[in-house]
């Protein structure tokens, strides 16, 4: 069993009137969102993608529930924002962390933070969705003046600004000993990451090092919300290895005194590839747990769950089958359905289901239309 520990601290900081962060810290799920608008309506954004990613807590998947909840969050906060004039172009950031044994899974949207210390060192694991970024990405900005550039807080992607949202994922194999600290830009953008990794590093109790982190943001004047979560990672559970070590230990027992050499070679060559096997498995998995495509089956248009190539194990699953009939859709277009159509999200892959170019009715094979080519009704059926 993987035990954690976690700490946490919000603060409205010296300059603001309300507090727009929310976090949420369960059992193993752990949330930081930063919500934008003003008014208030921040706050709402907020507490909205935080109330839906605790119940990935119970998730059976939770890499997959943690992106579905932003994704539900993105919906109701966009629609409620349209509807209510008081919360009108109100949104949010989130960074969240969901521990599945060794692994915690990240998702991500905006420029909240999640870092992590190992041996010592602390690294930026998520990546801020801001145009500075961006321009220091393209190389067009040195990191050091995007440090103190005036629209550093400029978003280029939050939760409920858009229709739509991609969720940036990750999944972080875990020692025991690593640290996580997620965090709103209220400590990030005002306390340096040196000053970040001596609190990380020197105090040990998680509660005591969030409090010293926010002390630090408001004695540097507390111009935004600060909000600091930090979760310990103590005796992770082994789970990945075991495979390999079942399969060096049987050969390696026969005792035929010429042959030794060889075979302790050759045994040693399998729980390589094993490892690299089980691994790239593992790997792929997860890959495929948060692919989406468009692609055919039994002649229809369907939407699936995973990557369009099996290896070894099958990648993919049907998640939706649409009434789209292959025959229907422009020929040129067929090619790249039979090949499958990456999409970054289910509602992305809805979206370029809507968007499927079709025949001209004139070029039909077959006169008798499909309900999904031809909305004008006909009696005759089939
Ligand atoms: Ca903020």
């Amino acid at each position: 069993m993987t035990t954690l520990l976690w700490g946490a601290a919000t603060d409205v900081g010296r300059t603001r009137k309300g507090n727009e962060d929310s976090y949420f810290a369960g059992e193993r799920v752990f949330a930081v969102a930063d919500g934008l608008g003003g008014h208030r309506a921040g706050e709402v954004a907020s507490a909205i993608v935080v109330d839906l990613i605790a119940h990935v807590e119970q998730a059976p998947d939770p890499a997959a529930a943690l992106e579905q909840a932003i994704l539900e969050a993105n919906d109701t906060i966009f629609e409620r924002a349209q509807g209510d004039p008081q919360t009108s172009g109100m949104a949010t950031t989130v960074t969240a962390v969901a521990f599945n044994g060794n692994v915690a899974h990240l998702a991500h949207v905006g420029d909240s933070r999640c870092y992590l210390l190992r041996d010592g060192a602390l690294r930026q694991m998520s990546r801020d969705h801001t145009l500075v970024a961006r321009l220091v990405e393209e190389g067009s900005l040195t990191s050091e003046a995007a440090e103190t550039h005036p629209q550093r807080s400029v978003l280029t992607r939050a939760v409920g600004s858009e229709p739509a949202v991609a969720v940036d994922g990750d999944d972080v194999p875990l020692l025991s000993g690593d640290r996580l600290m997620l965090c709103s830009d209220g400590l990030s953008s005002v306390v340096s990451e040196d000053a970040i990794a001596g609190v990380l590093e020197s105090v040990t109790d998680p509660q005591h090092a969030c409090a010293q982190l926010v002390d630090q943001a408001n004695s540097l004047g507390g111009p935004d919300n600060i909000t600091v979560l930090i979760v310990d990672v103590q005796d992770v559970a082994a789970a990945a290895p075991q495979p390999t070590r079942s399969i060096m230990a049987s050969p390696g027992d026969g005792r035929r005194p010429k042959a030794r050499r060889l075979p302790r070679r050759a045994v040693a060559w399998t729980a390589v590839i094993a490892i690299v096997l089980v691994g790239s498995l593992i790997g792929l998995k997860a890959w495929a747990n948060r692919s989406w495509y468009v692609g055919v089956q039994d002649g229809r248009v369907a939407i699936y769950k995973g990557l369009p190539t099996d290896f070894i194990i099958s990648l993919s699953s049907v998640q939706e089958q649409t009434e789209i009939a292959v025959d229907t859709v422009a020929p040129y277009y067929r090619p790249r359905l039979t090949e499958g159509i990456r999409a970054e999200s289910l509602r992305a892959a809805r979206g370029l289901v809507a968007r499927i170019p079709l025949a001209p009715a004139a070029a039909l094979p077959t006169p008798t239309p499909t309900p999904a080519a031809t909305p004008t009704p006909t009696p005759t059926s089939t």
